[in-house]
């Protein structure tokens, strides 16, 4: 059996973005292998949410190269550039963001190019059922890939602190609506990507990586720091495209990123690299990138954290609020005003000393644990445990944040809210 491809191109920098496109998808058959004249094309880039001094988004000069390389090499009869921000983040902003890195706004710049530009979150939805997957059951796909004829997934090449990385797989959260992006947050996230694949029309056609500045560090925005990675990968399989992006970012085994190994295990595609061939470029890793660190205890002088069973969900959203501040260099501030933090997460979290600055970080903290009568520690929910606890939110030093997992950035806006108004107590 032919093993699936994955190319590999050099772009030093954005002005190169074309020829990398070009050198990519030669050894691929070019883009005529995937898109047939008169056909009409969606490309769906990462809008997550623009931020000024980090590349999060797929690069708006990325895509005028694309666009530009697809009309040379095809005539498609449309070209549609769509996706749909994070929740809560409307697409009028993030595609008329104009963003400080690349000086660019994407709607124009795609437009100029002769591309259609639609926000995915007021665009049609319908439910679709997927009968395979083994969490998402059910979701809301965008009509409009009932619409074209090919679709393209225009991932960016990041780190991301709750599953690793964010590449191909990833990208699809855009592909559902807000409501079930929530869902399934808490330790369930990589295989609700990788079900996402196995719904009705929902497989791309190709997907191309804007890996030309990529993220480390603790991405997928405001934490990460950017890289120039000057690379471009493209596949017609997604799960070989994370698995070689996986990878070049460090990790040896590819299988120990969980999205990839679900992925292949669950046959979306393939992840195993001995059955990959890499056509372009040799494959190689990035010097000196630097994979999220998810350590939380003992890492923050200052911040002492008390942990229970903890999901990624909540874990990763402290540790995003804990680099949040370090990288806006607001701690100090904060412990002037408020002096020393404890934060309280995860089923069965030990309780703090009284005297405590303490919040607890999500609903499950609510719950205690007891010895049931063979002494065996046992998870409890019983009124008394959970009165108990709940009277631990009387202390006026205590803030609970609600939900499962938490809010991304539930924590962090607390520390930029207290320390601004702090100081607008002292102006
Ligand atoms: S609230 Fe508790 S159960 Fe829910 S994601 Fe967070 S740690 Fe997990």
């Amino acid at each position: 059996m032919p093993k699936v491809k994955v190319s590999i191109a050099k772009a030093d920098n954005y002005e190169e973005a074309q020829t990398g496109i070009r050198a990519v998808m030669e050894p691929l058959g070019g883009f005529g292998a995937f898109i047939k004249d008169g056909q009409s094309v969606w490309l769906k880039p990462n809008m997550v949410r623009p931020l000024p001094n980090v590349p999060a988004l797929t690069d708006a000069r990325f895509m005028a190269a694309l666009i530009r390389e697809i009309k040379e090499q095809t005539d498609p009869s449309r070209i549609v550039v769509a996706d749909a921000p994070y929740r809560g983040y409307p697409g009028v902003k993030a595609f008329n963001f104009e963003g400080e890195y690349s000086g660019l706004k994407m709607k124009e710049t795609c437009e100029k190019e002769g591309a259609e530009v639609i926000y995915l979150d007021e665009y049609k939805w319908e439910k679709v059922e997927i009968p395979s997957a083994k969490v998402l059951k059910e979701a809301e796909f965008s009509k409009l890939r009932n619409e074209v004829d090919v679709i393209i997934n225009v991932p960016k090449l990041k780190t991301h602190v709750q599953p690793g990385i964010t590449v191909a797989l990833k990208n699809w959260h855009g592909f559902i609506s807000w409501p079930y992006r929530r869902l399934w947050h808490a330790d369930n996230l990589s295989q609700k990507l990788v079900d996402i694949f196995k719904g009705p029309g929902a497989m791309p056609a190709l997907n191309i990586v804007d890996g030309i500045i990529g993220v480390h560090e603790f991405g997928p925005s405001i934490a990460g720091l950017p890289y120039d990675s000057k690379t471009i990968i493209a596949s017609p399989d997604p799960v070989a495209t994370d698995a070689v992006a996986s990878y070049m970012m460090g990790w040896d085994d590819p299988f120990q990123v969980e999205m990839v190994r679900i992925g292949h295990y669950d046959g979306v595609g393939v992840g195993d690299l001995n059955e990959i061939e890499i056509v372009g470029e040799p494959i190689f890793q990035f010097e000196d990138w630097i994979r999220p660190n998810m350590d939380l205890i003992a890492v923050y002088p200052n911040v002492n954290v008390i942990v229970g069973g903890l999901c990624a969900g909540c874990k990763s959203r402290v540790k995003f609020a804990m680099e949040n501040i370090l990288k806006r260099g607001l701690w100090e501030e904060y412990f002037e005003k408020h002096g020393p933090l404890t934060i309280v997460c995860g089923v069965g979290a030990r309780l703090p000393e009284p005297s405590e600055d303490v919040w607890y970080v999500g609903d499950c903290t609510q719950f205690g644990q007891k010895w049931d009568e063979e002494g065996n520690p046992r998870f409890a929910w019983d009124e008394e445990t959970v009165a108990e606890r709940r009277k631990l939110l009387e202390d006026p030093k205590a803030v609970w944040f609600r939900g499962c997992p938490v809010w991304f950035t539930a924590l962090s806006d607390e520390i930029k809210e207290r320390v601004r108004k702090a100081a607008e107590a002292e102006a």
